[in-house]
């Protein structure tokens, strides 16, 4: 894996733990040889990610909407800062540039990006891995959901497989190197198989 698009807030949280795991996150990838690929915001977990991978020399490549520069506070010692028009723009970006997804806690920006680029795997528009990094059982109500959209028959089995979570950075990159997608998902012929 080249590049790694991480989805977090752009708050720090209510504990110190999200920032370190956040900071351990930036590390790993830097250590790894893994570009991120991020927001592009100096804000939060945005911004401590972004800065520990680059202070272990990693290369860091922000995506961030004209719109938010001053709300989310453009980062401006990144490898690369890419301006867009949108948040559509930023997030196919994203989605293009990046082999696989992890979505450390955040809020509903968060959300919504991990959800978007799930989705999409699960219509088969990629193959890349999406993982929660599961810090202080943060997705816990999360894969609640995902077991319940599954055993109330609104998720097929074999989707539910593309639910990776870990509680470290290290075991997620491993989730991630043996990820396999499972096959695209269509309505007519494809029910529960
Ligand atoms: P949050 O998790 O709410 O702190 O937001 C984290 C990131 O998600 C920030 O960069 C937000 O700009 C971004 N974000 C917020 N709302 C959306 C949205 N509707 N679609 C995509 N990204 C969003």
């Amino acid at each position: 894996m080249k590049t790694i698009a991480v989805f977090c807030g752009s708050s720090e949280g209510a504990s110190s733990i999200y920032k370190e795991s956040a900071i351990k996150l930036g590390q790993e990838l830097a250590r790894r040889q893994i570009t991120l690929i991020y927001g592009g915001a100096n804000v939060g977990l945005m911004g401590a990610v972004a800065d520990a991978a680059l202070e272990q020399g990693g290369q860091v490549i922000g995506i961030l909407p004209t719109f938010l520069q001053n709300r989310e506070i453009a980062h401006t010692g990144l490898t690369e800062l890419m301006m867009v028009e949108s948040m559509h723009e930023r997030k196919a970006k994203m989605a293009e540039m990046a082999d696989g997804f992890i979505a450390l806690p955040g809020g509903p920006g968060t959300m919504e990006e991990y959800f978007e680029i799930f989705t999409w795997g699960q219509l088969g528009l990629h193959k890349k891995p999406c993982g929660f990094l599961n810090i202080n059982q943060y997705f816990d109500p999360i894969v609640s959901m995902f077991d319940m959209m599954e055993r109330e028959q609104f998720m097929q089995p074999k989707y539910r497989s593309m639910v990776i979570t870990d509680h470290t950075a290290e075991g997620i990159l491993e989730q991630f190197s043996s990820y396999v997608a499972p096959s695209v998902k269509t309505y007519l012929t494809d029910q529960r198989t």
